[in-house]
């Protein structure tokens, strides 16, 4: 089992350090956040430690990510959101501050202040054409 001593969910993994862990199994854990966006703000992480979604096996991911239907039906039914947003702030740009992967489940209900921004812009002529072919040469080396 990867672990790396001065993270704090391999703390959790190891049992070192306490969480309100709400499901577990051989592969991942799931547990409040200490500090919530709204009550019921699940984290999942996977017991290896990865810094990184894009360091973990792809048999790990897909475990992981086929947690997330279950974890989000009961989130539904616990808190009575209508609804809840999976989030995975994945490197130090994009959020992450704890440096093992996790996905936050937020649950989210009509009119609540968590707010959302989705500053949506448009491709320049030819742009799209070109990022769609340099995705399909990139993914076709891996
Ligand atoms: P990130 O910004 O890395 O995506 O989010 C890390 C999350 O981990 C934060 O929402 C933070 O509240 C949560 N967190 C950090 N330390 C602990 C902890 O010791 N226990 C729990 N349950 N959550 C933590
Ligand atoms: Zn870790």
């Amino acid at each position: 089992m990867a672990r790396d001593s001065h993270c704090v969910f391999c703390k959790i993994v190891a049992v070192a350090l306490p969480a309100h862990v709400v499901y577990e199994d051989d592969g991942v854990i799931a547990f409040l956040d200490v500090n919530p966006l709204s009550d019921g703000h699940l984290l999942v992480i996977p017991r290896d430690h990865y810094s990184a979604l894009t360091d973990m096996p792809v048999n790990e991911a897909a475990h992981f990510f086929s947690c997330v239907p279950k974890l989000g039906h009961a989130l539904l039914q616990v808190t009575e959101a209508t609804g809840f947003n999976v989030l995975i702030n994945n490197g130090r740009d994009a959020g992450q501050v704890v440096a093992h992967v996790h996905a936050h489940l937020i649950p989210r209900r009509p009119l609540d202040d968590l707010g959302y921004r989705w500053p949506a812009g448009r491709y320049a002529d030819r742009e799209a054409e070109r990022i769609a072919a340099a995705f399909q040469s990139s993914l076709a080396e891996h």
